[in-house]
């Protein structure tokens, strides 16, 4: 069965010298499968500009979504918007041993540029747009709503050793009584 994905493939070595343009939507719809782990049915919007430097690619753009959160002080739900821009390198090589499959790409930021070593020539732009997405996810979510710690507060008030996550998620059983 052939995957959606090889839509947002990019063949470095085919690239014209000024480099190529690229555009994906939630109204085209070319991103929705690989994004909707990260951004549920969110909309985004991705561009991006690939150029060949020398040996190696800049790959530049900007990506705009929303996802889905839980706050983690107050446990409601909460938008997050991603805001992303960026210039960063791709490295083509062969042998790049700690990369676990073929193909995959490793981020590695160095001196302020951020290098994707990728083993392939075939570039798949859905795969960095959701590693870009992944990384904009904060660890630990805040909705900044006024009553945020309000309801914290009275969720907890039965607790004795509030723990600073959604108390609706909250495995009662491991707090000390
Ligand atoms: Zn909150």
């Amino acid at each position: 069965m052939k995957r959606s994905t090889n839509l947002t493939f990019v063949n470095l070595k085919s690239l014209p010298e000024k480099g190529e343009q690229y555009q994906f939507s939630q109204q085209n719809g070319e991103l929705d499968e690989q994004l909707r782990d990260l951004i549920g049915s969110n909309n985004y919007y991705v561009s991006l500009e690939v150029r060949p430097v020398g040996n190696v690619f800049e790959i530049s753009g900007e990506i705009r979504a929303e996802m889905d959160l839980i706050c983690s002080h107050c446990g409601r739900e909460l938008h997050h918007p991603v805001n992303d821009s960026f210039n960063e390198l791709i490295v083509v090589t062969a042998k790049w041993t700690r990369a676990g499959h073929s193909g995959h790409v490793n981020s590695v930021k160095d001196h302020e540029i951020t290098c994707n070593y990728a083993t392939s020539f075939d570039f798949d732009l859905g795969d960095f747009v959701h590693e870009h997405i992944a990384l904009a996810e904060p660890d630990h979510p805040l909705c900044a709503r006024p009553d945020c710690d309000d309801v914290f507060n009275a969720a907890n008030r039965t607790v004795k050793n509030p723990i600073d996550f959604n108390p609706l998620l909250r495995d009662n059983s491991s707090i000390k009584k």
